[in-house]
């Protein structure tokens, strides 16, 4: 049987407090993806990550890690994962090279067998290596951490919004080493609120709203669930206000000519959206559509829920 990199089954976690902040959780991450955990604020997302780290007990329910369960093998299950936070953690009196020096000794690497120096420069932090953590900016201290995630060299790779606070040029570069980890054979979790980002990024992805999974599969199927799309009609006489008509879902007035309308295509194709508007006696000049993409899904999927 061929193991899944991280497996997840009845997963529950309530805060003390009361926050019921995960809810029976099923989740199966292939070896050898990039997958994508992407869910609204307050989903869960940290919390499902910080139970595989350990730094928070579940309430029920179980998690393996490259085979190994969190409970019966923790000692396994850790040194399978590398870990990178949501919030930025570590002493601003080390330097980048002393901080994976020290998390290498964590984890019992032996000096023969430690990269920091690669990492670092995997990451674009050589010619940091030697300045105190606390003048790296936000950027850079991300970085560091995902270089210090990897000091082990785990099989698994997560990270918990790994983009906050990156400008977009490191961002790309962030991206580039988790593709190239990836090639190497390293899985990848990743959350991030950027869907554009996943929907380029990941192979697979599960959306994960009040604390359920509500959608997990490969992204290029979830791409093509979405059902609204939407087309831009410009007219050929000014519009104070925008027609009706049953097959449009929504219709905005986005200027004196243009009507952006939003439609289901499992109800109604483009011929029949346009006919409806041509029927009101408004002729059309011009018309572009947009292809659902990944944000149109997430928004059905999560939308309405309380
Ligand atoms: P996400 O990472 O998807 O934004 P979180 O896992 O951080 O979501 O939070 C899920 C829910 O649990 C939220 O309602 C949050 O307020 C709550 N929560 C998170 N951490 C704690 C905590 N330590 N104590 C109590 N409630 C918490
Ligand atoms: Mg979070």
């Amino acid at each position: 049987m061929t193991e899944a990199a991280i497996s997840i089954t009845g997963l529950c976690k309530t805060y003390a407090g009361g926050k019921r902040a995960l809810d029976g959780v099923n989740l199966t991450v292939p070896r050898g993806q990039i997958f994508g955990l992407l869910g609204p604020n307050g989903a869960g997302k940290s919390t499902l990550i910080n139970i595989l780290a350990g730094l928070v007990n579940k309430t029920e329910g179980s998690a393996s890690i490259w085979g190994f369960d969190i409970d019966a093998h923790p000692r396994n299950a850790k040194a399978s994962i590398g870990i990178v936070n949501q919030e930025i953690l570590f002493d601003p009196f080390f330097t980048p090279i002393e901080t994976l020096e020290i998390q290498a000794g964590l984890y019992g690497v032996p000096k023969a067998q430690r990269r920091s120096m690669e990492l670092l420069r995997a990451v674009h932090l050589e010619d940091k290596a030697h300045a105190y953590a606390r003048t790296l900016s936000g950027g850079m201290k991300r970085r560091l951490m995902v270089a210090k995630a990897m000091v082990h060299a785990p099989p698994v790779l997560v990270l918990d919004e790994p983009t906050a606070g990156v400008d977009i040029q490191l961002r790309q570069q962030l991206w580039d080493y988790v593709r190239t980890l990836n090639q190497r054979g390293v899985t990848v979790v990743l959350t991030t609120h950027y869907l554009e980002e996943a929907e380029q990024l990941c192979d697979r992805i599960a959306i994960i709203n009040h604390g359920r999974v509500v959608a997990d599969e490969p992204t290029r199927d979830l791409v093509g669930r979405a059902q609204e799309k939407v087309v831009a009609v410009t007219v050929d006489r000014d519009l104070t206000a925008a027609p009706t008509a049953p097959c449009f879902e929504k219709i905005v007035l986005k200027g004196e000519r243009v009507l952006e309308i939003t439609y289901s295509k499992d109800r109604v194709n483009a011929g029949e959206v346009l006919a409806a508007v041509t029927a009101g006696g408004l002729g059309i000049v011009d018309v572009t559509t947009r292809e659902a993409d990944l944000e149109d899904v997430f928004l059905s999927l999560t939308r309405g829920t309380p």
